[in-house]
């Protein structure tokens, strides 16, 4: 067995989460790195904050795995004393790469949406906003798309699958929030792990009773309440930490990405970061 090369971590990174699944404003792959450079140990994360990448140089790791872009937005300098800048300086400088997969890796089958509707114990779901068929660079053996939506064994009041999502979820400060009818029955279940209050449109024509998401604002979150009253159809919304939707992903990506390093011959370590990245700390 032997150790990969930074750009065989690409290889087996893309095979899984496919860069074409990302949306097209999105900036996912490798960001910081030499595709030469050896790799025995990678550390998972969430978000390239300091304190992971601080986390990073301790450990001795050879690259970090992100979800979220450390440069989203076009960076116009690297200066050191800047932001992103500072990050991209202390990578370099410790011989560490940085790759991410982002909305690649919520549309994947497999990805951040998949486990987090397993959670409530929905396999085989289907895309809430899916892909293109047509468009041949996404097209897999299972329709790939953004959020999930599927069916639980029986109906279930939205307060239980809440309880459900608490015990399952890292505790956090925010905890798993109800909006609409705690006691109505769910059968049907629309989820979007992050940020999902841009798929109101696509929960309704679901079908769903529930949405489980993250980052839920208020008018967003009262007027799909309110239409769904009006269609007299009905639809809950369970709250939870952005954090804590995606972090359960990653000890699927470690275990996947340890499947595949082995088939393709390479030994490499896998470590989930210790730093929690939830920025919210204390609540009164
Ligand atoms: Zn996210």
């Amino acid at each position: 067995m032997r150790h990969p090369k930074v750009s065989d971590c690409v290889e087996v990174f893309d095979s899984l989460w496919p860069p074409a699944l990302a949306e097209p404003w999105d900036s996912v792959g490798l960001a910081v790195g030499d595709p030469d450079a050896e790799v025995q140990s990678i550390l998972l994360a969430l978000d390239p904050m300091d304190a992971v990448i601080a986390e990073a140089v301790v450990l001795g790791a050879d690259l970090v795995f992100n979800h979220h872009p450390l440069m989203l937005k076009p960076v116009k300098s690297v200066n050191a004393a800047t932001l992103k800048g500072g990050a991209v300086h202390t990578l370099i400088s410790n011989d560490i790469a940085l790759f991410n997969a982002h909305t690649n890796a919520d549309s994947a089958r497999g990805g951040v949406s998949d486990v987090f509707i397993s959670l409530l114990g929905i396999e085989g779901a289907q895309p809430l906003s899916p892909h293109d068929e047509a468009d041949d660079s996404r097209r897999g053996s299972l329709p790939t798309g953004i959020g999930r939506v599927g069916d639980l064994d029986r109906p279930t009041p939205v307060r239980d699958l809440a309880r459900r999502l608490a015990a399952q979820l890292p505790r956090t400060t925010t905890g798993v929030r109800i909006a609409g009818d705690p006691a109505a029955t769910a059968t049907r279940v629309a989820v979007c792990g992050g940020a999902g209050d841009s798929l109101f449109d696509e929960v309704r024509a679901s079908g769903a009773d529930v949405y489980v998401t993250a980052d839920l604002r208020h008018h967003p979150a009262t007027e799909a309440l309110d239409a769904a009253n009006r269609r007299e159809s009905g639809l809950s919304l369970i709250d939870v930490s952005h954090w804590g939707s995606e972090t359960v992903w990653l000890s699927a990506a470690a275990e996947a990405l340890e499947a595949e390093f082995a088939r393709r011959g390479f030994t490499v370590s896998l470590q989930h970061s210790a730093v929690n990245t939830d920025p919210w700390v204390e609540r009164y």
